[in-house]
Formats: structure tokens, C-alpha cells, sequence
């Protein structure tokens, strides 16, 4: 048995998520999880929400909301969100409310500090003197210095596309109160990405195996390492500690330096909220566990620099990742995901119209695991006919509702003698199959679904081909052995599926006659011929009912019809 921490990307509090989001950092991680329980191993699933920064307080204030009601606002809606698509987290916390995070993240700081990879530098900033605060780039408005936009952001020009360092702006405006801010010095830490690269970063780096496209992206990062600001000007966020910031009063940590933290400060909080405050540290500490990132590619440089080099730079033994598995970006119908411009799918509707354990297997098999996809609502459709209705839901629903019918709704006994023959058809000549869970493990989840619907497939095959309905008529005990070997195979699909459609699993497994849970059952691997099958002839089946709705051409249609309806609406 082996240890992982799993964690998925922190949300960031400041507005929903979109199918985009939950299938690149989420929905995988989930899967993957529930893959490695059933194989026995010991994993930690851990994540809440990214709760401080700008774009928060400026959010915040817009909405005339405070800070701490915003975020849990939207900590709130984002969790719904992936708990209705059936994400499970043994803990899901936010940056701003775990009691553990101030102080672990301070202590982080400190350690950097002790270590001798922060430096403390003056520079200049913009100043609001009617609002008494320094500005950060997103409180900046003003005229682009590259090509003169005059209503240009303090990080970035909507027209040029430029980034700006906002003391360069020609004109500039504070955006709370529109006065202009004057300059003036103010002190900040940097974190020392040099030495921590030259230290541990790029040997590490160069022996670390990566997904193709992290290993690419990282590469070239690794040559352009600057110090960072790790601190900031602001009242929302981890404070400075006190005891180093000294007369510089008002700092806080930058968000991206305290939010990964937060990976470590919520494996605390769930210790210390299970009454073992130190069983965190193995998760954290023991050099065999893995530590497992699901992020979006945005999220590359901090999880494959930037935290490896802050949790190295603690010396406290603390591991760093085993694997980073990001996923490329992920659009909607030949569009990119857009809440402001309405080019999305509303949860809300959606959850009350369709299957959520049918979106997981969608969303899984179009996962942008090597390059950018989509959601396709005609693919969603086939998807959810082809692949799910007409394979596995046709599968249970025939052999069932028969053995139901004509053995009395008890698995029917398989003859000894004819065993070892329907092992060779079924296991030999019906087509292949595989484990789904290699493929997980491996991170191929495309794979994974692919190989559960061909599984599914055999069985389909193997009912075709011994039509167990003639044989009723003509060998009775034949067909009552075909029907206990299909009644098998369903028992192994119920097992593969669990941790792609959890529900669907256990309805399965239930119509099988178990009271059991079947996430609680080992992974089942691969069948072989004469050493695969474990149910009890005789056993009574549970209800028997259809395991998946199909969806109608109309529907598909009208799916369309309304997101460019409301894009056409919001563009307007
Ligand atoms: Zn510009
Ligand atoms: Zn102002």
C-alpha cells in the first residue's frame, strides 16, 4: 500500500465554475481517487478555496459585500457545483477560514527567510493619498504606454494586449476614487527563484519525468527564473509575521505564495478536526508518499517551480511532487467557456435536465488530457446513447429483466460442463477488453472511459452471439449458464465503473442482488478463463431498472438554440 496526497487547484473565490474548470483540475482527480481506494492504496483528496488577492477585494467591493461573506459566497457555490458532478474531498476548506493557514503560511515564510531565499528590496509603488492605500496593478487605470489606449488596466492593455507596469503609464487614475495616485517607496520580500533554482530546482527538474506537455513549458521557465514579490500592500490576506516585517506595517503574503499552502494548512485542518492533530505529517513527510497535483496548465509554473522550490526551501523534509498532471483548456462548442459573455452552460438547468453521473463519463472521455477539447452537445448526445444507453444500460436491462422473468429473478446456476467453452467464447472470441483502472493510474482517463465502454461491449457480443432467449427453448440449462456468465460480467462492469459513474456502479451492483457498496470492493483487474467468477447461484436479484435516459435529436437542438440565444443576447 502506497501513501498519496491528492490535491486539486485551490478555486479561486470570485465567481462559479464552468464544466471547463471542473473537468481540467477536478473531475480527473476525483476518478483517480476513487481508483486508487479500490486498489487498496491510502490517499488524502484535498481542496477548498483560494480566497485572497485583488481580483477578491475588487469583486467584493464592486458587490458592496465584505470580503469574508464574498468568499464564502462563492467557496459555497463552487463546492455545489462539484459535488453535484459527485467530487468527493476528504476535506475542502478555504484560505481564509481554516484556522491552521495564517500561521502555517507565516511559518513557511519565516523558514524562506531563515534560509536565506528572501530578500527585502525598496521600490517605488503608486499611492492613493484620498483613498491611504498603495494601488496594485488591477486598482490602476490609466493610458497604455506601448500603443496610448486610454483606458488601459495596471497589469495588462485590453487593445495591445501588452503587460504594463502601471508606474509607466503616461496617465494614471485609482479606480476606487478616479484621483490620481502620486509615487512613493515602499518594502517588499522577493522569494530568490535563482538560488533556489541553481540549489534544487534544475537538477530536480532535469531527473524529474513530466507529462510532455508540462515538460516543454517548464523547461523554458526554469531559464527565465526571477526573484518574485511575495508580499503585497493590502488588508485582506496572511499578514506579514510580525516579527520580520518589523516597522513595515499593512503587508500581507501575495496570493500565489499563501495559496498553495493551502494544500498543507486543510491536511492539518483534517487532522486536527479528527482529534489527531499530527497525522498530517505523513501525508507531507514520509519520503514514499506521492504528492499528486491536478491543475489547469495555467497553473503549471507554480506547481511544477515555484511551491517544489518553497516546500524544498523549508528543509523540514517535506515532499515534493511525485506527479503534476495538467490538462490543456478545455471550450464549449467551438468557443471558449465565457461567463460574462454567456457562453456557457448553466449548471443549475443542466443538473435538473441531465444525468450529472452521464456528464462525469462525457466530460471524462472529451478530457483535454493532451491537447484542447470540447464539450459538444451532439457528442454529449451520442455519448449518452451510444456509448452508455445501448452498451452498458442495454446490457443490464436484457440479461436482467430475462433472468427476472424466466428464473425467478435469481442468478441462474452455471453447469460445470460448460464452463471452460464459455470462458473461451466470451473471454476469447468476443472482442477485447482491459483495465480500466492501468489507464487511470497512468493518467490516460480518455483511455479509461474507452475501455469501459468496450468491456461493456464483450458482454453485448457474447448475448448476441449464444441468444440465450432461443436457447431457453432448445437447452434450458445452457442458457441458464449463458445467463449466469453474462450476470458475471456485469458484476465485473459494475466493479470498472465505480469510479467513473459511482451511482451507476452501485445501482448495478445492486441489481446484482448485493447489499454491499461497490466502492468497497478491490479493483477486479482483468478476467481470466477459469478463475474470474464470484457470484452465488441463486441469489436474488435486486429491482431491475433502466440504468440511463436517451436524449432526442429535439432536445440537442434546442440545447444549442439557447446558449447562442443568450451569447446573442449578452454580445448585444
Ligand atoms: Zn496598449
Ligand atoms: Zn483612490
Amino acid at each position: 500500500m502506497t501513501r498519496y496526497t491528492v490535491t486539486s487547484a485551490l478555486p479561486y473565490a470570485n465567481g462559479p465554475q464552468h464544466f471547463g474548470h471542473m473537468v481540467g483540475a477536478y473531475l480527473p482527480a476525483d476518478v483517480y481517487v476513487r481508483t486508487l481506494r479500490m486498489q487498496g492504496e491510502d490517499v488524502l483528496f484535498v481542496c477548498g478555496g483560494d480566497e485572497h488577492g485583488v481580483a477578491i477585494t475588487i469583486g467584493a467591493e464592486r458587490e458592496g459585500v465584505p470580503y469574508p461573506e464574498y468568499v464564502a459566497h462563492w467557496r459555497e457555490v463552487i463546492h455545489d457545483g462539484l459535488k453535484r458532478l459527485g467530487v468527493e474531498f476528504d476535506i475542502f476548506s478555504g484560505t481564509s477560514v481554516c484556522p491552521q493557514h495564517v500561521a502555517t503560511s507565516q511559518e513557511f515564510f519565516r523558514r524562506l527567510d531563515a534560509g536565506g531565499y528572501v530578500q527585502k528590496q525598496a521600490s517605488e509603488q503608486l499611492f492613493c493619498a484620498t483613498d491611504d492605500m498603495f494601488l496594485a496593478d488591477r486598482y490602476v487605470e490609466g493610458t497604455c504606454p506601448k500603443c496610448g489606449f486610454e483606458r488601459a488596466r495596471g497589469d495588462e492593455c485590453p487593445r495591445c494586449g501588452s503587460w504594463i507596469d502601471p508606474l509607466e503609464m503616461p496617465v494614471a487614475r485609482c479606480k476606487v476614487c478616479g484621483n490620481a495616485p502620486e509615487r512613493r517607496s515602499t518594502t517588499h520580500w522577493y522569494l530568490d527563484l535563482p538560488k533556489l533554482r541553481d540549489e534544487f530546482l534544475g537538477p530536480w527538474v532535469e531527473q524529474h519525468e513530466w507529462k510532455p506537455n508540462v515538460a516543454a513549458f517548464i523547461k523554458n521557465m526554469l531559464a527565465d527564473t526571477r526573484p518574485r514579490a511575495i508580499t503585497r500592500d493590502m488588508k485582506w490576506g496572511v499578514p506579514v509575521p510580525p516579527d520580520i516585517a518589523g516597522e513595515e506595517t499593512g503587508k500581507v503574503l501575495y496570493v500565489w505564495f499563501d495559496a498553495p499552502i493551502g494544500y498543507l494548512s486543510f491536511t492539518k485542518q483534517w487532522a486536527a478536526e479528527r482529534g489527531e492533530p499530527d497525522a498530517w505529517e505523513p501525508w507531507w513527510k514520509d519520503p514514499e508518499t506521492r504528492l499528486v497535483h491536478f491543475i489547469g496548465k495555467d497553473n503549471i509554473p507554480f506547481h511544477c517551480l515555484v511551491f517544489p522550490a518553497m516546500l524544498y526551501g523549508q528543509h523540514e523534509g517535506f515532499v515534493v511532487p511525485w506527479q503534476v498532471p495538467a490538462n490543456e483548456f478545455y471550450n464549449l462548442q467551438g468557443g471558449k467557456f465565457s461567463t460574462s459573455g454567456q457562453w456557457t452552460i448553466p449548471l443549475d438547468a443542466f443538473f435538473e435536465r441531465y444525468d450529472a453521473e452521464v456528464a462525469r463519463f462525457y466530460l471524462i472521455s472529451s478530457m483535454p488530457e493532451t491537447k484542447d477539447s470540447e464539450w459538444n452537445w451532439t457528442e454529449f448526445q451520442n455519448c449518452a446513447n451510444a456509448l452508455l444507453a445501448d452498451t452498458i444500460g442495454n446490457l443490464a436491462t436484457r440479461v436482467l429483466r430475462f433472468v427476472d422473468k424466466h428464473f425467478e429473478g435469481r442468478i441462474p446456476a452455471l453447469r460445470a460442463e460448460h464452463e471452460e467453452e464459455l470462458d473461451r467464447v466470451l473471454l476469447c472470441e468476443c472482442g477485447p477488453f482491459g483495465d480500466p483502472a492501468e489507464h487511470v493510474r497512468a493518467f490516460r482517463f480518455r483511455r479509461a472511459a474507452e475501455q469501459l465502454i468496450e468491456n461493456a461491449r464483450v458482454a453485448n457480443v457474447f448475448v448476441d452471439r449464444m441468444a440465450p432467449w432461443t436457447l431457453k427453448k432448445t437447452d434450458p440449462e445452457l442458457a441458464g449458464s449463458v445467463l449466469a456468465t453474462c450476470c458475471e460480467w456485469i458484476s465485473w462492469v459494475a466493479r470498472w465503473s465505480a469510479p467513473f459513474m459511482p451511482e451507476k456502479a452501485q445501482a448495478l451492483w445492486a441489481m446484482l442482488g448485493h447489499d454491499s457498496e461497490v466502492r468497497d470492493q478491490p479493483c477486479p483487474g482483468v478476467p481470466r478463463p477459469g478463475a474470474w467468477r464470484g457470484l452465488e447461484a441463486g441469489r436474488p436479484l435486486g429491482e431491475v431498472r433502466g440504468l440511463f435516459a436517451k436524449i432526442d435529436d429535439a432536445t440537442v437542438a434546442a440545447e444549442i438554440a439557447a446558449l447562442e440565444q443568450r451569447a446573442a443576447a449578452a454580445g448585444s
